[in-house]
């Protein structure tokens, strides 16, 4: 028996076992204590699958980190500014405009 995350007692016992279904990725095991009756679901998945999932968890990390990267404060750090505007037309371009502009670009990124 397993330890109870609850009361701590070694009473953590397994009171059903589902199999992998059909669009389940994992077994299904669903455990109760018999010392203060604290219930949990937890669920068995391969070594491949844990390795897909920990490569899913650097993914999601990684554009994370890139959606965090500190935006630019104005249209003047962009290569596409000119003493005459936006380049690229943009009327609505100057200022903090920066921050929404998809067209954005400068030296360092
Ligand atoms: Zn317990």
């Amino acid at each position: 028996m397993k330890v109870c995350p609850k009361c701590g007692t070694k009473a953590l016992r397994m009171t059903e076992m589902r199999p992998r279904a059909s669009g389940v990725p994992a077994n299904r095991m669903r455990r109760r204590c018999l010392n203060c009756g604290h219930g949990e679901t937890t669920y068995e998945i391969t070594a491949d699958q844990m390795k897909q999932f920990e490569d899913l968890l650097r993914l999601d990390a990684a554009v994370a980190a890139y959606m965090n990267v500190a935006k630019p404060d104005s249209c003047t750090d962009c290569i596409h500014w000119t003493r005459h505007g936006c380049s690229m037309g943009l009327p609505e371009a100057g200022g903090n405009f920066a921050n929404d502009c998809s067209l954005f670009e400068n030296e360092t990124a």
